[in-house]
């Protein structure tokens, strides 16, 4: 038998495991029949529902409050299904605990602040509930793994993470940019802890929620948390990336699982071939890569000789401009060859200003 997602979760057989629910519970009925028709689907394994929601700005709803836990639970009961709902500090915890909240989840925008995290952890200490942490609004994963930490310090042993997306100043056509390299990041700082994803939050519109799930899949995520409202443009919060629970049925419907490996003989065969390909290709570029440095090294020498700024504008837009024709016209995507000469040149700057404070020193 598989292992489950979330340990403390019943999921479905053969396909993701899904929690689901509005972004907010708004009113009793909203949030009841929108259980049900969640309930209905038969792919659901518990609700969500946001009862004090932090919002970036001020004067947008900001969630019910206390009122709204027994609709939560109520809409639970009737559906035979657990519910979960987000808390920022120690008064959310005492009040979702003595409420029945099944289990709990810490928002992005708490999870940057350790000050919260820990009074939580201590709200907390000595309640065996399971805990879901989301990833910080910004890219620091010490964050993260910081607040997973912290619950573990408290004594809390069911808990997991919760990837939705990180804020990036440009991160076009998404409300927040994936950055699934963080979220393997996290798997290797703590491979006890399991993840799912939140394709609403990363999404940010509902037309992307698919895409966001499939890729999601592709790279090993079983478990989704989608917001999910009865009317979703009617909605008090994030009404554009909310799904109905029709449409949400008919996207977990059609993802389409991929084997984590497969015992064929050509296909293990074809992959080593490729994977050994890979390997000489990837030598070659750290020749390059070390060919780079050298001339970069050289280009230090002259500049501190000739006592030039490193740094050259004029140079380096010319070069990203130049690398970036080149790469099109030899069809690579334009985004991936600016991030890796971004890097590069990072670098190269770094090098060169080794080099003048060592000569300085010297
Ligand atoms: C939410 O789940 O409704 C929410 C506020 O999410 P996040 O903390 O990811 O912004
Ligand atoms: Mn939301």
């Amino acid at each position: 038998m598989d292992t489950p997602v979330l340990p403390w979760l019943k999921g479905t057989q053969n396909a993701p495991l899904l929690v689901a629910g509005p972004c907010s519970v708004e009113s009793e009925e909203q949030m009841l029949e929108t259980a049900k028709q969640l309930a209905d689907t038969g792919m659901i394994s518990a609700l969500r529902g946001g009862v004090w929601k932090p919002r970036t700005k001020p004067g947008s709803f900001e969630g019910i409050g206390s009122p709204a836990l027994k609709w939560l639970k109520a809409a639970g009961e009737a559906t035979h299904l657990p519910v979960t709902t987000e808390v920022a500090n120690a008064k959310h915890v005492e009040e979702a605990l003595a409420s029945g909240i099944d289990f709990l989840w810490i928002g992005a925008r708490t999870t940057v602040n350790p000050f919260y995290v820990q009074e939580i952890a201590d709200a907390l200490k000595g309640v065996h509930i399971p805990v879901m942490v989301k990833n910080p609004i910004h890219p620091e994963i010490g964050l993260w793994v910081g607040a997973l930490e912290r619950l573990q310090s408290a004594g809390l042993t069911q808990l997991a993470a919760i990837h939705r997306g990180f804020y990036a100043y440009q991160s076009r056509p998404f409300r927040n940019e994936p950055k699934w390299e963080l979220m393997f990041e996290l798997r290797r700082l703590a491979p006890e802890i399991p993840i799912i994803c939140d394709p609403s939050h990363i999404a940010g519109q509902r037309e992307l929620i698919a895409e966001v799930c499939q890729s999601a899949l592709d790279l090993g995520i079983k478990g989704f948390m989608v917001e999910s409202h009865r009317a979703p443009e009617k909605a008090l919060s994030d009404a554009a990336q909310q799904l109905t629970p029709a449409r949400l049925k008919e996207i977990m419907g059609r993802l389409e699982t991929r084997l984590e490996s497969l015992d064929d003989d050509l296909f293990i065969h074809q992959l080593e071939k490729l994977r050994g390909q890979i390997d000489q290709v990837d030598e070659q570029i750290l020749n390059m890569l070390k060919e780079r440095i050298s001339l970069v090294e050289q280009i230090g020498e002259v500049k501190e000789e000739h006592q030039v700024t490193i740094f050259q504008m004029k140079r380096w837009f010319k070069v990203l401009e130049q690398r970036r024709t080149s790469g099109k016209i030899k069809g690579l995507d334009e985004k991936i060859v600016h991030e890796l000469f971004q890097l590069i040149h990072k670098y190269s700057i770094h090098i060169q200003i080794n080099l003048q404070q060592k000569v300085h020193k010297e």
